[in-house]
């Protein structure tokens, strides 16, 4: 019977690939390899918000565009072209005509494939 007390194993660096030795729990071979890794992990997570962030206040302005016309719908191609992006929502419920409704923001609407309509803008709660 043989215990290895130091077992050690070869791992690759998460940010380079290059070979590690040591404990096999490591991740990186280096400091900056380590730093560049998280950076790059962090600067993912803020272009992911940011391009979530511009798709909704771009949804936001065609909707608020609409309510401005005194519009309650319009056809999706039509909104498309102007940048919707009807897959960025904050809010969705089934509505109480078995519509799906979607929020973006304070401005809710019911969506098919081909349009949307009974756009209007959140009633606050007076609660
Ligand atoms: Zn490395």
């Amino acid at each position: 019977m043989s215990y290895k007390l130091h077992h050690e194993e070869e791992g690759t660096c998460l940010e380079c690939g290059s070979v590690i030795r040591g404990r096999k729990d490591k991740q990186f071979c280096s400091l900056s390899c380590k730093n560049r890794y998280h950076n790059r992990v962090l600067m993912n997570k803020r272009l992911m918000r940011a391009k979530t962030m511009a798709a909704l206040t771009g949804n936001h302005t065609v909707l608020e565009a609409l309510l401005h016309e005194g519009k309650t719908g319009a056809e999706m191609h039509e909104l498309l072209d102007l940048g919707f992006d009807p897959g960025y929502v904050t809010e969705h419920r089934r509505g109480h005509f078995r519509h799906d409704e979607y929020a973006c923001f304070d401005i809710w609407y019911c969506r098919t494939e081909s349009r949307i309509f009974n756009v209007r803008r959140k009633v606050s709660d007076p609660r």
